[in-house]
């Protein structure tokens, strides 16, 4: 169908329509690579945006523009309930992570992140790898979660999963009154770069773990694992691990597995893992609410890598970064002690947080200082 003037006016502004709580919006096309990338910057009241690149064949732009805009306003919740000075953003690159890869992809990727002069930081995400960004970083310095070998923080799974013990522990002091990981039950969804530590780690403490995972391989490297350990682990197909009668639900794989569906079949006092975007829905946290099971925020509790890439940023310090990542206990016990106390959902709790951080910063400058610039803040000048 032929467009009309009028149409595409109207399609104009439902674009505007779409990114109306964000900032700003920068498609990227360079035709000589073959790049087309879409960079969303949500919110910057905390600092300049920082959030991951994400590289995914996707089906049409309109499909990549929901995804980058969803997953910027996430980054601005996350970064200040980290309490990071830095807001929400994100980039997608619409292409095949295993076919469409190239060095001068990425070199023009991050020419279009230097234009933006530091109003946006990006790192790896799903379908980009650190050795991308080794390209990227011949052409901008604003990346983060960069190797060790140059200068980067290295693997962020390590203080993910870290970040997801922490909540753990601040789950079972809320249930049991007791921090203990030890002597519980845990059904692990994936055992990936994260789930797989934090099973060992679980394994460690004499846990009994139930896990499913599609990869035959990391199964058998868990039930290896469980053997020089005090710990047990069961292993169960990918469909039953939604019903396993368990103390806790750690899902370390995919989003939005906290659903219609699932929720009728859990039998676990709690949900605590490191997916991104757990719940299907927002309305999903009242179901799990009604039915009793203790909802641990998601951006909270795997927020361990975001608080790497952020230190990276000011030169990594990786006791600094622990420091911070323990955090993650208190910040969860708050929550759930906050939405008990006001008969919300932790979710809920959690927002409220993060908008009331972001509100106050956002009010911190309201009047005339000197012009020293602290070591710690980033200024325009
Ligand atoms: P990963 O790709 O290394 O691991 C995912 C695991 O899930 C794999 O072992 C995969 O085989 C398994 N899996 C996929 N589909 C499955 C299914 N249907 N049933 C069971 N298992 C399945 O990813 P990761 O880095 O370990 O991240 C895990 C989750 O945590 C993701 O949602 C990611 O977005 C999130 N996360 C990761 C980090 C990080 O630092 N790596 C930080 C924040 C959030």
């Amino acid at each position: 169908m032929k467009m009309t003037e009028k149409d595409s006016l109207l399609s104009d502004f439902e674009l505007f329509d779409k990114m109306k709580e964000h900032e700003q919006v920068v498609f990227c096309n360079d035709p000589a690579t073959g790049l087309r990338a879409i960079i969303a910057i949500h919110n910057t009241t905390l600092g300049p945006a920082l959030g991951g690149c994400r590289m995914q064949p996707y089906n049409n732009v309109e499909e990549a523009l929901e995804d980058v805009l969803r997953l910027s306003k996430g980054m601005t919740y996350k970064c200040a309930a980290a309490d990071v000075d830095f807001g929400g953003g994100k980039a997608v690159i619409i292409g095949d992570p295993n076919k469409d890869k190239t060095p001068e992809l990425f070199r023009a990727f991050g020419q279009f992140v230097n234009s933006l002069g530091g109003r946006f930081y990006t790192g790896t995400d799903m379908g980009t790898t650190m050795e991308d960004f080794v390209h990227m970083m011949k052409e901008t310095t604003f990346v983060s979660g960069l190797p060790e070998e140059y200068g980067g923080g290295g693997d962020t799974s390590i203080l993910t999963a870290a970040g997801v013990l922490f909540g753990i522990r601040a789950t079972n002091q809320m249930l049991y009154g007791s921090d203990d990981l030890g002597g519980r039950t845990y059904a692990i969804q994936g055992l990936g770069k994260v789930g797989f530590k934090v099973a060992s780690s679980l394994l460690e403490t004499g846990a009994h773990i139930i896990v499913a995972d599609i990869n035959k391989d990391s199964l058998k490297g868990i039930e290896e694992k469980a053997l020089t350990t005090s710990g047990t682990v069961t292993v169960v197909a990918n469909d039953e691990i939604y019903s396993q009668a368990a103390d806790m639900f750690v899902p370390c794989a995919f989003g939005g597995i906290i659903n219609d569906n699932t929720i009728e079949q859990f039998m676990v006092k709690a949900i605590v893992g490191s997916a991104n975007n757990q719940l299907l829905h927002e309305s999903h946290g009242q179901l799990l609410q009604k039915k009793g099971i203790l909802y641990a925020p998601d951006y909270i509790v795997n927020s361990g890598g975001l608080i790497q890439v952020a230190d990276e940023i000011y030169g990594i310090n990786h006791e600094r970064v622990l420091k911070k990542t323990k955090q993650i206990y208190e910040a969860i016990l708050g929550i759930f002690k906050e939405a008990e106390n006001r008969g919300i959902t932790t979710i809920e709790s959690a927002n409220e947080m993060c908008e009331k951080r972001i509100a106050m910063r956002g009010n911190l400058n309201n009047f005339y200082a000197a012009s020293v610039k602290p070591k710690w803040k980033f200024t325009n000048s």
